[in-house]
């Protein structure tokens, strides 16, 4: 507002509004209203002018004209006035679209964290599993949360010595289960009952041979034997027939397969190697073990010392990198989908 110096040449609200403004100007309320109690960051910014105190202080000149920026009437006037500008009606948009997707994310985690765990069945290719059809909502859910599965498998027990309840002990206290495919020969050296403490643990027995032999290289015959002669032996344990079946070293060949397939058995290979058949290092099998894992992967692992040295170590890593250990349902990927 400019000043009135000769109020008979002004307008009469003017010099009205003029010396409003001088009387205020004069007043400690009027300073206190706009730059103390409503507004601290503004006094914090502009030194405080104090009339008859601070008489050397210069009011800025936007002040002087009646234009207040600091004053929270004048902000939010000048804040309402971009609201119309196109770039806010943008970032406005902008800001809408973000709370929809963080709204989207949220309802995925909250829906799916309490759900049933996705179901895994062997892939055709019977080196990995691959989860049974379901709704894509839980496979967004286990993407967004890092939610990874594998299947955890030891070959060539029992191996007695302590080493399978070390085994047993430590995938207790990781709340995993595996399947242990077993050496049929081995049996008869191993504790009679230590089958079903397996299955009693929520753990799967397998077929791995009756003497792990090179299977491609028998006769049908000596193939029958190794294969159905394991499957009997384990049913005599267990109570019941294996479901999966395991060449030794994963040598194995269309004959191989349709005669596990005939003893009513699945093929199960693998994609991670923790290379513990042949590494004698606990580390060297811990860091196969990790480098190898990926989503839906079976791990070979073996029965034996060295492999429970680090087994702990491993799955506790694997479960840091989002890792949870689950077991194929019995059903082919194939019919599955039909
Ligand atoms: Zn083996």
């Amino acid at each position: 507002m400019s000043p009135c110096r000769d109020t008979s040449l002004c307008h009469a609200a003017i010099c009205v509004q003029t010396r409003q403004y001088r009387a205020k100007r004069a007043s400690r309320a009027w300073h206190g209203t706009c730059f103390i109690s409503i507004d601290p960051f503004y006094a914090r910014r502009r030194p405080l002018f104090r009339p008859g105190r601070d008489s050397g202080i210069t009011r800025p000149k936007r002040e002087r004209s009646g234009r207040h920026p600091g004053c929270w009437r004048h902000r939010t006037m000048a804040l309402l006035r971009t609201n119309t500008s196109e770039t806010h009606i943008f970032h406005r948009h902008m800001l809408s679209v973000a709370l929809l997707l963080l709204w989207i994310v949220c309802l995925v985690l909250t829906v799916e964290r309490n759900t049933q765990a996705p179901l895994f069945v062997l892939h055709e290719n019977s080196s990995r599993v691959t989860r049974l059809a379901q709704h894509d909502w839980r496979r967004a859910s286990d993407w967004l949360a890092g939610r990874k599965y594998a299947v955890l498998t030891f070959d060539d027990g029992p191996y007695g010595q302590g080493v399978d309840e070390q085994i047993l002990d430590v995938l207790r206290k990781h709340h995993a289960h595996a399947i242990f495919f077993v050496i049929c020969n081995h049996l008869d050296k191993a504790d009679p009952g230590l089958l079903s403490e397996f299955e009693r643990s929520g753990h799967v027995i397998g077929n791995h041979s009756y003497d792990h032999l090179k299977l491609t290289k028998l006769s049908a015959p000596e193939l029958h034997q190794q294969i159905e002669g394991c499957s009997e032996r384990i049913a005599m344990a267990t109570g019941h027939r294996p479901a999966y079946f395991r060449p030794p070293w994963g040598i194995t060949s269309a004959v191989v397969k349709q005669a596990a397939e005939s003893s009513g058995m699945q093929q199960v290979l693998w994609n991670a190697n923790s290379q513990d058949s042949w590494q004698n290092k606990p580390e060297q099998i811990l860091h196969w073990s990790l480098e190898q894992t990926e989503d839906e992967s079976i791990l070979l692992m073996h029965s034996k010392p060295t492999t429970v040295a680090v087994l702990d170590e491993t799955l506790t890593k694997l479960e840091e990198r989002g890792f949870e250990f689950v077991l194929p349902g019995q059903l082919s990927a194939e019919r599955s989908y039909d």
